[in-house]
């Protein structure tokens, strides 16, 4: 079991976003920017383009969903999708709320994100997600 089913189980904690029967987006613990967000699907499959094509793009429909939501609840310009997957092997697209192209940086984490910020952070934007 990857670390990110035991999250979308509930046994690990996590600042959730929102979820439906396939999807589960949750704010990263290590951001590069506030509202960094990962969108995970329920099946564990490591590379992204494993993935069957229409459950692939259910995903992408899904994640567009939490990045209207994301960008209605952070200031920012546009939410910058990437995917890496090198340090998890559950496939997931990261959703970063961007000013400028340094805030898509993986080298510049911030560093002990505050848990009261987080939350707040979290909240603001499953309310945007709920209210869509
Ligand atoms: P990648 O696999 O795309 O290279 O990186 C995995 C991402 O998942 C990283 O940005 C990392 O901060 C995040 N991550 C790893 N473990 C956890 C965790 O337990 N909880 C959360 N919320 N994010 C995690």
């Amino acid at each position: 079991m990857t670390i990110f089913s035991k999250i979308i189980a509930g046994e690990i904690p996590s600042y959730k976003i929102a979820e439906n029967d396939r999807f589960f987006a949750f704010l990263d613990i290590n951001p590069v920017n506030w509202g960094h967000t990962l969108v995970v699907p329920k099946t564990e499959t490591d590379y992204i383009f494993d993935i069957p094509d229409a459950e692939l793009g259910e995903m992408m429909v899904f994640a567009k969903k939490v990045a209207t939501a994301l960008k209605s609840a952070m200031p920012c310009r546009k939410i910058g999708v990437t995917v890496l997957g090198l340090e998890v092997p559950h496939a997931h697209i990261h959703l970063v709320p961007l000013q400028k192209e340094g805030d898509m940086d993986f080298r510049n984490k911030i560093s002990d994100p505050d848990p009261a910020r987080m939350r707040e952070i979290a909240e603001k934007v499953s309310a945007a997600f709920e209210a869509e």
